[in-house]
C-alpha cells in the first residue's frame, strides 16, 4: 500500500494542542490496524532544538539516535508507543542547510537554486524518506506555527506540490480554534473561516477541520463551519478541552474521526487491533486513589512567565504514568532553588512532599539551593530522584558532606576547581575548545550495565539497559573510589566501566536515593511506564502512608 500522507496545520492561534491532536489522530489510525508514524516540522532557522531555550520553546526532546528535537516528538513517541529518529524531525534551518551544502557540492549541476521549488522539494524528499524508513501506512506531518505566518509558507507550498502530484494519497487537516468571548458568550466560527481563506490563498483546501474549543462544538456550528469552510459537516470534528491529554483519542473515536480519514482514502479498518489497552490506561488515569505529592526543584520557577509544563513535559508525563500505574494520583509542585539559597529554613517545606526530583539543567544559577535540597532529602530520608543534572548535584552533595571533600563541585561552574568531582567528559574537551556547541553533547541511547544487588538492578530486573543521554559532564573517574568508599554506590556503569551512569544509596540507608546520568523520563510511555519512576513513586507513596499514620 502507498503511504497516505496526512498534513496537520494550525489555524487562528498557537498553543491549542496541535501536537497532541496529531499524536491522537495517530493513536486512532494505529488502533484501526495500520502502521503510523509522524514528522514534526519546526519553522525556525535553528538547525535543531538543542540550542533553544526550553522556557521559550519547551523541552528539548532526545531520540535514541541522539536527535535534539521538539517536545512534540515526545508526544508522538508516547501516543504511538514507538521510537522516532532524525528522519521524523526537520526545521527550516536544517532544510536550508542541506540545500546550501548540496549547492556548494555542485549537486544542482549549474542550475539557479531557488527558494521555490528547491526548498519544498527538499521538504518533500525528507517526508518521503521518513515514510519509507518507518514503513508507514499513514505518515502524519505536523507543520509548526499557524497558517498565515510568513515562516511556514514554504511548508504549505510543499503540501500543495504533493497534493498536486498525488491527490489520492494526501490529506490536509486544519486544527483550528473557536473562541467563546466572554462578553458575547457564544462560540465564534469567523476566525476559523479566516484561517481557511488563508489556506485557500496558498492554494490549499482542508479536507477535515478539528475544531478546538472550551466546550464541544454543536451541530448548528458544525453546519456553519461546513458551509463557510467548504468541508462536509461530518468532517468537522469537535475537540473540546479535556481533563487529560490522554482522553483525546477517545473523544476522537466518539466523533468518528478514524472513519472519516479512512473514507477519505477509500480504506477500511483492519480488525487486528483496537483501543482497549488505551481505554484501560485512561480509566486508570482517572481512578487514582490517594495523592503522591512530588516536588520538582529548579531555578526557573521564580518568574512564572512561562509554561513549566512545556519545559519539563517528559518528566511530568513520566511521573503521571508511574503514579497511575500504582493507582495513585500525582500532584506536582514547582519548588524554587533560589529560595533555599536566600533562606535555608525554607528547606523544611520539603518535609511536606512524598518525593523530590531535581531534573536536568545547565549553568550555575540555583545550584547551591538544589544541593541544599538534596542534602535535606538525604538526611531526612525523603525519596529523591536526580535526573542527569540532579545526579551530578547529588554526587557533589555526597562528596562535600559525607566524604568531606571541601569545595567539591562541577567543572561546569568552576573552571579551575580544586575538586571537580564532576568534570568535562574527555570526548567533549575538543568540542568546547572549538566552541562547537550545536548537536555535540553526548546524545541519545547508550548501553549501561547494572550491578546486581542494587536498587537499580532490582528495579529494572535485568543487567543490561539502554537509556538516552544529553550531557557534557560526568562523574570524574578520579573520585569514584573515594565516593564509593564513602558509601555511594555506582550501580549502573557504561559497558567499559569508564562512565558512572547511576548513583544510589543502599536501601538500608535510605528508602530511595538515586540519580541517573541519563534521562529516564524520555522513555516513559503511557502503556509502559518507566521502572525507575515507578520505583520512585512507590517509595514516595510509602512515605506518605507512614506520615499520615503517624
Ligand atoms: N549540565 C550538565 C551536563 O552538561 C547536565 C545536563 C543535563 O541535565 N541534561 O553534563
Amino acid at each position: 500500500m502507498a503511504t497516505k500522507y496526512i498534513f496537520v496545520a494550525g489555524g487562528v492561534m498557537s498553543g491549542v494542542g496541535k501536537g497532541v491532536t496529531t499524536a491522537s489522530v495517530g493513536t486512532i489510525l494505529h488502533s484501526m490496524g495500520y502502521e503510523v508514524s509522524c514528522v514534526k516540522i519546526d519553522p525556525y532557522i535553528n538547525v535543531d532544538a538543542g540550542t533553544m531555550n526550553p522556557l521559550e520553546h519547551g523541552e528539548t526532546f532526545v531520540t535514541n539516535d541522539g536527535t535534539e528535537c521538539d517536545q512534540d516528538i515526545g508526544n508522538y513517541e508516547r501516543f504511538l508507543n514507538r521510537n522516532l529518529a532524525k528522519v521524523n524531525y526537520m526545521t527550516t534551518g536544517s532544510v536550508y542547510l542541506s540545500v546550501i551544502n548540496r549547492e556548494r557540492n555542485l549537486e544542482y549541476k549549474g542550475k539557479c537554486v531557488e527558494v521555490v521549488p528547491h526548498i519544498p522539494l527538499e521538504v518533500i524528499s525528507r517526508i518521503k524518506k521518513a515514510a519509507a524508513t518507518d514503513k508507514a501506512d499513514f505518515l502524519l506531518i505536523e507543520i509548526g506555527g499557524t497558517v498565515g505566518e510568513y515562516q511556514n509558507m514554504l511548508f504549505l507550498e510543499a503540501v500543495r506540490m504533493m497534493k498536486l502530484a498525488d491527490p489520492g494519497n494526501v490529506m490536509l487537516l486544519l486544527v483550528s480554534y473557536l473562541p467563546i468571548p466572554r462578553t458575547i458568550g457564544e462560540m465564534k466560527t469567523k476566525p476559523t473561516q479566516g484561517a481557511v481563506r488563508t489556506l485557500n490563498a496558498a492554494g490549499l483546501q482542508p479536507d477535515l477541520i478539528i475544531a478546538r474549543s472550551e466546550v464541544p462544538v454543536d451541530a448548528p456550528r458544525k453546519e456553519k463551519i461546513s458551509v463557510f469552510c467548504n468541508v462536509k459537516p461530518q468532517d468537522v470534528i469537535s475537540a473540546p478541552d479535556v481533563e487529560s491529554i490522554y482522553d483525546i483519542p477517545l473523544n476522537f473515536e466518539k466523533e468518528g474521526l478514524g472513519e472519516r480519514v479512512l473514507s477519505h482514502f477509500a480504506m477500511r479498518r483492519k480488525k487486528v487491533r483496537d483501543l482497549r489497552a488505551w481505554r484501560r490506561f485512561v480509566a486508570k488515569s482517572h481512578a487514582g486513589r490517594g495523592k503522591v505529592r512530588i516536588g520538582i526543584v529548579g531555578k526557573y520557577f521564580e518568574t512564572g512567565e512561562f509554561s513549566l509544563m512545556d519545559s519539563y513535559i517528559s518528566v511530568i508525563e513520566a511521573i503521571k504514568h508511574a503514579a497511575w500505574d500504582i493507582g495513585k494520583s500525582p500532584e506536582i509542585v514547582w519548588l524554587s532553588a533560589g529560595d533555599y539559597e536566600k533562606n535555608p529554613r525554607a528547606l523544611r517545606e520539603l518535609r511536606e512532599f512524598s518525593g523530590i526530583i531535581v531534573p536536568g539543567g545547565f549553568g550555575s544559577r540555583g545550584v547551591e539551593g538544589k544541593i541544599a535540597a538534596i542534602r535535606f532529602c538525604r538526611e531526612n530520608k525523603i525519596p529523591y530522584f536526580g535526573l542527569c543534572f540532579g545526579m551530578q548535584l547529588a554526587v557533589i552533595e555526597f562528596a562535600r558532606n559525607v566524604c568531606r571533600i571541601k569545595g567539591a563541585t562541577s567543572r561546569e561552574f568552576e573552571k579551575g576547581a580544586e575538586h571537580p568531582v564532576i568534570d568535562v567528559m574527555e570526548s567533549q574537551k575538543d568540542k568546547l575548545r572549538a566552541k562547537e556547541y550545536g548537536g555535540t553533547m553526548r546524545l541519545g541511547a547508550y548501553p549501561c550495565k547494572l550491578r546486581s544487588g542494587t536498587l537499580a538492578h532490582d528495579t529494572y530486573k535485568k543487567s543490561a539497559i539502554s537509556e538516552r543521554h544529553r550531557h557534557r559532564y560526568e562523574v570524574n573517574p578520579q573520585y569514584v573510589m573515594k565516593l564509593s568508599e564513602g558509601g555511594l554506590k555506582f550501580s549502573g556503569v557504561s559497558p567499559d566501566h569508564s562512565l558512572m551512569e547511576i548513583a544510589e544509596l543502599p536501601k538500608t540507608k535510605h528508602p530511595f536515593f538515586l540519580g541517573t546520568q541519563f534521562h529516564p523520563e524520555l522513555q516513559s510511555r503511557p502503556l509502559a511506564p518507566h521502572p525507575l519512576f515507578v520505583a520512585f513513586l512507590k517509595a514516595a507513596s510509602m512515605r506518605r502512608l507512614l506520615r499520615s499514620r503517624a
